[in-house]
């Protein structure tokens, strides 16, 4: 082969292509520069150097790259492999394309060893490129492509560690592009090295049942062509083994044979038009019986790749199962050459490589923001396998943003994705539009709006659900920040004041708060004190799920011992058990009454609840708020009816959290499709508070009236309620803001 004919391909390719002339010019004389400085050297193929920047430039021109990739690619040793200078580069072939040589220059000095913490590094380097230029990335994967091709040329030690950096890094990402093509050749090129004796075998086994899966594809065609024809539709119908390290990771994944593996072949159907792939499904579906549970509809939901198809399997003919792949062209484009192939499609002169803040690319740009966040190299390791290569979800902002997350993400960790500043601050969210908790597991198309308040507000116990390195990370690093070890002191402090420190103590040797921390959905003891501290859960609700300890005389108990010396919210209980009524939950500021039960101590109602119709008189008890500030929240829950507007919850909601409160619940309803009924379940620390909520939810446009629930103004008023009005006749907030 003469040196001329190394660009003679490339060019007859360019100009089917119809590239512009003085553009296949350009290219030529990067060919001839880089084929002047190579001169002299050799690969250990023993061929001249320049070969492989050719086969690159010729993968690049195949994928029907800009000018300025494919110029890089003729160059893309030359920095490191002669004494070309970069001004040299710069003055002849400009800028953009020196900076696409150095940034791939950067990527090949790039050594993948095993060391996580090298690893790491080099990571984050290859993917801070990536988010800087993709055109690096599709040189780097050229450049790899035909190192992998041409491996047998390399001592065995060397052959076993690019290929196994391929498997685990290059294919992962030429997938993450949707370059289906280019990933299945690296795959197959990394197994032949890492494991030949299955790769041998597989790819005999595929060439010897060659000749049947034709047959079987070619049955398939006599059975749906007329059908197809008589449809008006043009279709190409082909059939082929899939490739070899996916029938690998399928014996393997499932522990089978060769012969075993019923769907090696993948019948593929290209047509013209969306509509067509649906009638093309529907007219196999007719003649073949579908395998229930196979269908994938990847056209309306398309992979985060961008890949799109509908997946079926038949019992095809001979009774022989069969994947089948329906898709159009342009989705055979994508399929096949994925990033790049937006790039195919780009209009003819316009030499902008592409955007790459391109929604699509909008990962690359998270990738580079890890570069910021994560500090421990393992931290950024273990991210990266996570959240970049195992499966995902698509969710999309309310915008049509779309964020990918790993299986399994919540609100949470989209929230976080979104940014860190959104992520601190999430109160709630919505999934298509109705209130969900925030531990729920997101599925692809959702669409997710993060509900926030003015003040970040992260919670420990979302560590339990988060999935993205990312969330988690975020969260412990907030709470680092804002002083873990002073909530943890401040939790334990107020829980041993409250419980004397005997008690506490004695708790603490138990193993008691370590229980209770388990069933508030805490890890420990000490996220649950330090929860405590910075206010997440009250004391009460911690109280209230330790074991009693076994007393002897309620004198004894610890509620009644504990409470003589502690700060008490409640005038007219010392010395006693208490609790507060669920049927009306009183708040601090409003009258409420004691009601003296028979196994629970005294139960806490506002005076007018409606229950207390029905309790004898000499079992209330004349009780009152102290007044004092005794760092405690309260449960309440209101009641908004509105009319039907979107977006009216997020703002009720967005008031609410405004207003620092807290919201544990939330439930929406609709009255004959006429009136949205919405349920806030709150706490907070007393009726001031409250009243300020109620006033700014009932300024929002829309809503028709802001009620207390669980409460029920009795119509009529009985003997009863007239008691415990005069019980309470002087028991006002006024007096009680006296008494502060
Ligand atoms: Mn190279």
């Amino acid at each position: 082969m003469s040196e001329k004919s190394l660009f003679t391909d490339i060019k007859q390719e360019l100009t089917a292509q119809e590239r512009n002339p003085e553009d296949i010019k350009k290219i030529e004389q990067a060919f001839l520069f880089a084929e002047r400085l190579h001169s002299g050297q050799y690969r250990v193929s023993e061929e001249p150097y320049i070969v492989h920047p050719v086969e690159v430039a010729k993968i690049l021109v195949n994928l029907k790259a800009d000018t300025h990739t494919i110029i890089a690619a003729f160059l893309h040793d030359i920095l490191e492999d002669t004494d070309t200078k970069p001004e040299e580069i710069e003055q002849l072939f400009g800028k953009d394309v020196l900076s696409l040589v150095q940034g791939v220059t950067k990527l090949g000095k790039l050594q993948f060893k095993s060391k996580e913490e090298r690893q790491a590094e080099n990571f984050r380097r290859l993917f801070i490129a990536m988010a800087n230029d993709i055109r690096v990335i599709f040189l780097k994967l050229a450049d790899r492509l035909h190192n992998m091709r041409t491996l047998n040329f390399m001592a065995a030690p060397k052959q076993q560690k690019i290929a196994r950096e391929t498997l685990d890094i290059f294919a992962p990402l030429a997938n993450r592009l949707g370059m289906g093509k280019i990933k299945a050749e690296l795959e197959d090129l990394s197994l032949r090295y890492l494991e030949p004796d299955k790769y041998f075998e597989i790819a005999q086994l595929v060439s010897q049942t060659k000749a049947e899966r034709e047959m079987t594809v070619q049955l398939l065609i006599d059975k749906i062509s007329k059908d197809v024809k008589k449809s008006g539709i043009n279709a190409q119908i082909t059939g082929r083994a899939k490739h070899y390290y996916s029938i690998y990771s399928k014996m393997k994944r499932l522990n089978i044979a060769f012969h075993d593996l019923y769907d090696i072949t993948a019948v593929r159907v290209i047509v013209d038009t969306e509509k067509e792939c649906y009638e093309v499904l529907g007219l196999i579906h007719s003649q073949f019986k579908p395998i229930p549970g196979r269908f994938k509809d990847y056209i309306a939901m398309p992979k985060g790749n961008m890949y799109q198809s509908l997946h079926t399997s038949v019992i095809g003919p001979r009774s022989k199962p069969l994947e089948v792949q329906i898709r159009t062209w342009e989705m055979h484009e994508v399929a096949e050459y994925g990033v790049a192939a937006h790039w195919r499609y780009k209009e003819k002169g316009s030499q902008k490589a592409d955007n790459p803040s391109d929604m699509q690319f909008s990962w690359m740009r998270k990738m580079a923001e890890y570069d910021k966040d994560v500090t421990s190299a393992e931290d950024y390791v273990n991210s990266v396998k996570l959240d970049l290569f195992s499966d995902q979800v698509f969710a999309f902002t309310p915008n049509g943003d779309v964020f990918d997350l790993p299986v399994n993400a919540t609100p949470v960790d989209f929230a976080y994705r979104i940014h860190s500043e959104v992520g601190n601050k999430t109160v709630g969210a919505l999934i298509n539009g109705r209130i969900a908790q925030l531990d729920t597991k997101l599925n692809n198309g959702d669409i997710v709006e993060i509900l926030t308040s003015k003040t970040p507000a992260p919670r420990l116990d979302w560590l339990n659900f988060v999935v993205t390195k990312q969330a988690s990370s975020k969260i412990k690093q907030w709470f680092k920040k804002n002083n873990r070890e002073s909530h943890l002191e401040t939790g334990k402090a107020n829980l041993e004041h409250e419980l004397t420190k005997a008690v506490f103590d004695e708790y603490v040797k138990q193993g008691e708060f370590e229980k209770v921390a388990k069933q508030m959905n805490y890890q420990s003891a000490d996220d649950l004190f330090a929860a405590l501290g910075y206010g997440e859960t009250t004391i009460n609700k911690i109280i209230n799920k330790l074991k009693k300890p076994q007393a002897k005389s309620p004198e004894s108990s610890f509620h009644t011992s504990n409470r003589k010396k502690s700060e008490k919210d409640i005038v007219g209980l010392e010395g006693l058990m208490y609790s507060f009524a669920r049927c009306c939950s009183p708040i601090p500021g409003e009258p409420i009454v004691g009601v003296v039960t028979r196994s629970k101590g005294v139960s806490v109602h506002r005076i007018d609840c409606k229950t207390l119709e029905n309790v004898q008189p000499e079992r209330l008890l004349d009780i009152h708020w102290s007044g004092m500030n005794v760092n405690k929240t309260y449960s309440t829950t209101i009641r908004i009816e509105t009319g039907e507007k979107m977006g009216l919850l997020k703002d009720i909601i967005a008031a609410v959290s405004d207003n620092n409160i807290n919201i544990n619940y939330a439930n929406v309803k609709s009255k004959n499709n006429k009136i949205g009924i919405i349920e806030l379940g709150m706490e907070l620390d007393n009726v001031e508070t409250l009243k300020k909520v109620i006033n700014c939810v009932q300024a929002i446009p829309d809503v028709y009236s802001v009620k207390r629930i669980q409460t029920s103004y009795a119509p009529h008023q009985n003997n009863q309620r007239q008691n415990n009005k005069n019980y309470h006749k002087n028991n006002n907030s006024k007096q009680q803001k006296k008494r502060n």
